[in-house]
């Protein structure tokens, strides 16, 4: 029996006409490797309410599949086909555009599983005098980040590929310390080529345009028919910016929840900054959010 907390009016009030969640990951339902309370609780609550919810992550340094083996170790279970990840995102977003192209696809092995329907460039034949690719996508590539690997990724683009970017993260925390993310990458090549990149991980449109087609796949098997309107999703995330103001430009709720890595000072912030917009909704923690949805 899941026991949720009683419903903020507000809260309620906020999310009313919400059919679908976008769950983030970090500082949602997991911090520091660890379960945050109620999360399992307010997901069986999502379940038993059938509100459909996908998690939307910008992880790009390992597959779905082990990402949802992962999140089962830890507690949660979410199968592989409810994560949309900023790998998963840029594999849907080549699979619409570059179907039957070559494309040279930069990013660690496990993510690689994302793209195994399409054609892919192996780095010795994408680094081939005369070699050509529709798309050059790049992602977390970690210790395939290799002088050669830049380089060939570089060459494509120059004759022509199109640039597709997972994510543009600075750093990010690992047990071993801050590491250097693939933005720098990305953004070292977006200097050499005077070109941008199409970033599909949060808080691009692209990212949140995949959620909800996918939230909108699941209503639809349980045949309520209607298309589900981005405006009827809401994104939940701790993070005000790629979480929130990315999904609010997208046309999506901003539903933000205090127990991550943001709190009032970035809350003051968001606001007040030159065309600032505060989160549609503001809680503690997820467990509120699903008790003012499905309680
Ligand atoms: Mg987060």
């Amino acid at each position: 029996m899941t026991t949720l907390p009683s419903p903020y009016p507000d809260l309620r009030r906020q999310l009313d006409g919400v059919r679908g969640l976008l769950l983030d990951m970090d500082g949602v339902l997991v911090l520091r490797n660890a379960l945050i309370p109620g999360a399992a609780e307010a997901l069986a609550a999502l379940d038993a309410a059938a509100i459909p919810y996908v998690l939307a992550t910008n992880t790009s340094l390992v597959s779905r599949a082990t990402l949802s083996l992962e999140l089962s170790r830890a507690g949660l279970s979410i199968p592989a086909d409810r994560i949309v990840s900023a790998a998963s995102a840029a594999a849907g977003y080549s699979r619409r555009h570059f179907a039957d192209q070559a494309i040279y696809v930069l990013v660690a092995p496990d993510a690689k599983a994302e793209f195994e329907d399409l054609r892919l460039l192996t780095h010795e034949s994408a680094a081939d005098p005369g070699a050509r690719a529709a798309a050059v996508v790049i992602g977390d590539a970690g210790d395939e980040f290799t002088p050669r690997n830049v380089q060939t990724a570089f060459t494509l683009l120059r004759s022509g590929a199109r640039f597709v970017a997972m994510h543009k993260n600075r750093w990010w925390i690992t047990p071993a310390g801050v590491m250097l993310d693939s933005g720098g990458y990305v953004a070292a090549l977006e200097f050499a080529t005077q070109r941008r990149a199409l970033v599909t991980g949060k808080p691009s449109r692209t990212f949140f345009g995949e959620g909800v087609r996918r939230l909108g796949q699941m209503l639809d098997r349980k045949g309520s028919g209607a298309r589900l309107a981005p405006g009827e999703v809401a994104m939940v995330g701790d993070d005000l910016w790629n979480d929130i103001r990315g999904a609010q430009k997208a046309g999506l709720r901003g539903a933000f929840v205090r127990s991550g890595k943001h709190g009032d000072a970035e809350l003051a912030r968001v606001v007040s900054e030159r065309g600032g917009r505060a989160p549609d909704s503001v809680a503690d923690s997820i467990m509120e959010v699903v008790a003012a949805l499905a309680g």
